[in-house]
């Protein structure tokens, strides 16, 4: 299936009567506001919604959901951006950064508007000796990253973020509020755990909290003629590894540029990324087989708040142009290793700016009860690559990234996760969940979004069909 290259689409839809309708604002193609609520994060994607519209409070989140069923037109929803929606023709995007409410309580619990990030959440909760169970990169919102699961830097201890989550308040597809908990509508409960933005638009979440002040990790990053050898050790450590620890590597060949640390400018090096939940002394023991292969060249491996949790992955901060492609991978043998380095290695050709391999299993392998729509709990790893597809490289750029997931396919499952690698594309949807989970979201959308306003639902549908 094709997908239509994206254009701004003119509308007959009276977006002055929805404008007068609403506390928040609707900010049409032309404007600042527009420009800067509706420019994605990943500066290669360009999205061209109808309008984009800034809502303040749940009614606002109604009225665009009914207006745009009694205009034919479709909904989407961002907040900070961080994840790539596309194709969005004929779209009223729901801009949510203005639901900004937090709130903590010391026992552990959370209240979390879905304008939110985790940063905010991480900085508040570390006042009560609290850890929110956010991602690698704290400037990524909290709804977004929920309703994607969510696996952080500390996910093989604590399990998938999302499984924490205790509510959601929620505008439906049919323009309904509902409060969605384990016991008040218990299928979306589920769904929503996963299923992204495809059952409705969350305005806030309530989530459990870990009594957690510090960690042992960091990353330390290793030279060219250590990579091969810091894989392959990183590989055979990995499954003697208890859940007390979460790890992944990162191949980078990060630019020559003043934002790059000089150490990892213009080179390839490896990063070996490590958080241990416990006496710090073992984890300083349990991560010694890496740093007997070499002397790192930056880097460092401590003790450090969880407010520093960022630090593990250092992802980039700012708005960037990216091609990400993600697969998750059942074993990482020798011979995918050595598969890996022949694409990825010091001596390839690779032009990506990284090659991430997360180690999942321990707790992300265990589903809640009653579960949730986050298939593939069963994956031993993550495979992600990044690249920078500008300047005259760009389609070689894209054309490395497939064939580092063809040279890994024999280690592969024909899965993906949720939140990597966003797309509208219905094959995409078709990897992320399995056939049983397909079919019930589908069966939750048609319940709940029957005339399909929401833009997420539609790649799961065609999922579905191009299951069949
Ligand atoms: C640098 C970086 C690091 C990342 N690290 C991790 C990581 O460690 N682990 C991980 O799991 N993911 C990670 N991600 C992926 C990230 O979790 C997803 O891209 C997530 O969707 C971002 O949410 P957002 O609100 O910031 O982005 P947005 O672009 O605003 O939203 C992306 C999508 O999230 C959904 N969504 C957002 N808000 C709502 C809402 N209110 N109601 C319903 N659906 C909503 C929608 O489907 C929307 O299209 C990372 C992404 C980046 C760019």
């Amino acid at each position: 299936m094709t997908l239509a290259p994206e254009s701004p689409t003119a509308s007959s839809a009276p977006l002055d009567e929805l404008a007068g309708a609403l506390s928040g604002f609707v900010h049409s193609p032309g404007s600042d506001e527009y420009t800067r609520l509706a420019t994605p994060w990943n500066l290669a994607e360009e999205t061209h919604p109808l309008a984009v519209v800034e809502v303040v409070s749940v009614e606002d989140v109604q009225a665009v959901v009914r207006f745009a069923a009694a205009h034919d037109l479709e909904v989407g929803v961002r907040a900070t951006g961080h994840g790539i929606i596309n194709h969005l023709q004929n779209v009223l995007l729901v801009h949510t950064g203005r639901f900004d409410e937090l709130e903590i309580r010391p026992d552990g619990w959370a209240r979390i508007g879905a304008g939110v990030k985790w940063e905010r959440v991480m900085e508040e909760a570390a006042e009560h000796g609290l850890a929110p169970l956010a991602g690698s990169s704290p400037t990524v919102g909290v709804a977004g990253f929920l309703t994607g699961g969510g696996l952080g830097p500390l996910a093989r201890t604590y399990g998938v973020s999302a499984d924490r989550v205790v509510a959601f308040d929620l505008v439906t597809g049919d323009g309904e509020f509902r409060r969605v908990t384990a016991t008040e509508h218990p299928d979306l409960f589920w769904g929503l755990r996963g299923g992204k933005g495809s059952l409705g638009i969350v305005t806030a979440v309530e989530t459990e909290l870990v009594h957690l002040r510090t960690l042992y990790g960091g990353a330390v990053y290793f030279g060219a003629e250590h990579v091969e050898r810091v894989v392959r050790t990183w590989a055979e450590w990995c499954p003697s590894l208890v859940d007390q620890a979460t790890t992944s590597i990162a191949i980078e060949r990060l630019p020559d540029a003043p934002f790059v640390p000089p150490p990892l400018a213009g080179r390839t090096t490896v990063a070996v990324r490590f958080a241990w939940v416990g006496d710090p002394e073992d984890g300083q023991r349990v991560f010694t087989p890496i740093l007997a292969v070499g002397t790192p060249i930056f880097g460092a491996i401590g003790e450090m708040p969880y407010t520093q949790l960022g630090m593990i992955h250092s992802d980039p901060v700012d708005p960037l142009p990216f091609h990400e492609h993600n697969s998750i991978l059942h074993t990482f043998s020798p011979e995918a290793v050595d598969a890996l380095l022949a694409v990825a290695g010091p001596q390839s050709e690779c032009r990506q700016a990284m090659v991430e391999v997360r180690q999942l299993g321990g707790a992300v392998a265990m589903a809640p009860e009653h579960g949730t729509a986050f298939s593939h709990r069963d994956a031993a790893y993550s495979l992600l690559s990044i690249g920078i597809p500008v300047g005259p490289e760009g389609e070689a750029v894209v054309a490395d990234s497939q064939a580092i997931a063809s040279a890994m396919e024999p280690w592969s499952s024909d899965g993906a996760l949720p939140n990597f690698a966003g797309s509208m594309d219905p094959r995409r949807s078709a990897r992320i969940y399995d056939r049983e989970t397909l079919e019930r979201l589908v069966g939750l959308i048609e319940q709940y979004d029957p005339k399909h306003v929401l833009r997420a639902g539609r790649p799961i549908r065609e999922a579905l069909q191009l299951a069949d």
